[in-house]
């Protein structure tokens, strides 16, 4: 592949890592063992999937870019298995058949919210997940309650998963440079997971909750339950607080009394 004419799509988020140091960091956390199943998102000129396959992994790689293709195929042949397709169309289910995977990436940053939201729903597929994003999503994704980068991502991502901050990446360490830092975290799954038993439900509740910030935790409930129901909770809980005060004990809790009421 000619590098110099490699035109960088940014719509695609190609900001390629160009420090081997980063990659051997990442790598070193993800702590892939010989034949282990670890799927990658977005493989650029493939700094990255270079070290797990080097690693022994037994690799999925999910690119979108077809110029890259020939490249990939080239260079790694059969010791990938290259999936020519948007990490966010292709049928993970399918791809899955029930194994456990790693996931390390260095994600095109524009797919960050709906990859992970994609991801907390196959929790129970993954045994760990390694992946730079940008650090303001780093952060809010690692969010206290009632801080001001605390929301829905932070509640969900924290919900099915134990996340621990690795490490700040600054903008030079890519090419081309990205406008704001970048961050690499590392997520297991949670070992004490609330069990609940309708989960569509209380993630309602909790989107429902967040839907407006500003407005009181009332007002936003009042588009799924009746003005009853809104009362009858409204004697065990302060609804004149908004969602985004609420940890998430208290979304369990508030859960549990809509199910106790309901019909
Ligand atoms: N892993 C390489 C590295 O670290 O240098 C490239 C990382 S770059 C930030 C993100 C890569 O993801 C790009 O190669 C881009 O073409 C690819 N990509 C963008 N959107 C994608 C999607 N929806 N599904 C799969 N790959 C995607």
């Amino acid at each position: 592949m000619n590098y110099k004419k490699f035109r960088h799509k940014k719509s695609l988020g190609q900001h390629f890592l160009i420090d081997k140091n980063i990659v051997k960091k990442i790598v070193k956390i993800a702590d892939i063992q010989a034949a282990e199943n670890v799927w990658e998102i977005g493989a650029g000129k493939g700094i990255l999937t270079e070290e797990l396959v080097n690693a022994d992994s037994k690799l999925t790689v999910f690119e979108v870019d077809k110029t890259l293709f020939p490249h990939l195929e080239e260079k790694f042949g059969d010791k990938i298995t290259l999936v020519k397709q948007d990490v966010l169309k292709a049928n993970w289910q399918k791809l899955l058949e029930g194994r456990k995977i790693k996931i390390v990436a260095n994600l095109p940053y524009q797919i960050t919210s709906p990859f992970l939201f994609r991801v907390a729903s196959f929790s129970e597929n993954i045994s760990l997940v390694v992946v730079m994003i940008q650090k303001e999503v780093a952060q809010r994704i690692n969010a206290k309650t009632g801080s001001k980068d605390y929301g829905i991502l932070s509640l969900k991502m924290q919900f099915y998963f134990d996340v621990s901050y690795q490490f700040t990446v600054k903008p030079h360490l890519f090419f081309p440079q990205p406008k704001v830092e970048s961050a690499v975290i590392s997520m297991m799954p949670r070992k004490n997971k609330p069990e609940i038993k309708d989960e569509k439900l209380f993630w309602k509740i909790v989107e429902t909750a967040f839907r407006n910030r500003r407005k009181m935790l009332r007002n936003n409930l009042k588009t799924i339950l009746s003005s009853d129901l809104i009362e009858k909770i409204a004697e065990s809980f302060d609804l004149t607080r908004r969602g985004e005060t609420f940890s998430e004990s208290e979304f369990l809790d508030l859960y549990h009394k809509i199910v106790s009421l309901l019909p």
